[in-house]
Order: C-alpha cells, then structure tokens, then sequence
C-alpha cells in the first residue's frame, strides 16, 4: 500500500504531460520555463540585452570613480606638496599620527609642542599684535548690531 502511493507519486512528477508554453515574446515558437517561458531565441535577445545594459552601467561607474580620483589625487598634490614629517624636530623621536605641529610650521613630540620646548621660530608677539587687531572691528561690530 505504502509502495503503490509512493510509485503514484513518481509517476506525477515525471510523466504528467506539461502543456506546451508559448513564447511570451509571441515570436510563435515554444517557449522554455526554464529560459524565463520564452524561445531559446527571444532569451538569448533579453540575457544580451540585460549585460549590454549592464555593461554600460559599470563602463558609467568606472568613468566616474576615475574622474574622482583624479580630481582626489589633485586636490591632494595642491593641499600637501611634501610628505609632512613624523619626527619630532627637536629630540628626533618618531611622533606619526601623535605629533604635535607647531605654528612655526615643524612637527614634535609632547615634550617639545609647546614654543618654550623648542626653538620655535614663530614669532607670537607679533601674531598676538594681529590677533587683536583682527578681533578688534568683529567686537565693534557685535556692538552696533546689539544696541
Ligand atoms: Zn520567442
Ligand atoms: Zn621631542
Ligand atoms: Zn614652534
């Protein structure tokens, strides 16, 4: 009993006759679920298409991740023209990313950051002078605007 209804089972899924499908193209030829219910013919026409597509969206990509790059690498070349030191200019101790730079323009360690550490030649008198100057109209300005 259990035999006969697991041979009726088989006998379903390999004999049941399939109706035949039609292309959905409507070309006239028999269509082939396994190729989207459409000929042989008209499937291969839509998987060209659908890399020629393709195709054409990564060549779209490509271009633009070029010419951002470009655009990148020149922005870079302009905003930095040496490779910023990661040394101390002081003691010669290798800072990297923990340096300290300077408003004299040079890199240090923490020990030598700060202008009395090291022989710094930036010359602060003189840029207090311009600080306040500079802050000077913005004060004035804030004043008029309030009263
Ligand atoms: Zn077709
Ligand atoms: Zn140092
Ligand atoms: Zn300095």
């Amino acid at each position: 009993m259990a035999q006969e209804s697991w041979k009726e089972a088989e006998d379903t899924g390999v004999h049941a006759p399939e109706a035949p499908i039609m292309c959905i193209n409507n070309c006239g030829f028999f269509g082939n679920r396994m190729t989207e219910n459409m000929c042989s013919k008209c499937y291969r026409d839509t998987v060209k298409a659908k890399s020629m597509a393709l195709l054409a969206m990564v060549a779209e990509i490509k271009d633009e991740a070029s010419a951002s790059a470009k655009e990148g690498k020149r922005v870079a070349e302009e905003e930095a023209p040496k490779p910023p030191s990661n040394r101390c200019l002081s003691c010669r101790k290798k800072v990297g990313l923990t340096g300290f730079k300077c408003r004299c323009g040079d890199t240090f360690c923490s020990m030598h950051r700060y202008a009395d550490a090291h022989d710094c030649k930036f010359d602060y008198k003189q840029a207090g002078r311009e600080q306040i100057a500079q802050q000077n109209p913005v004060v004035k300005a804030d004043k008029v605007t309030r009263f």
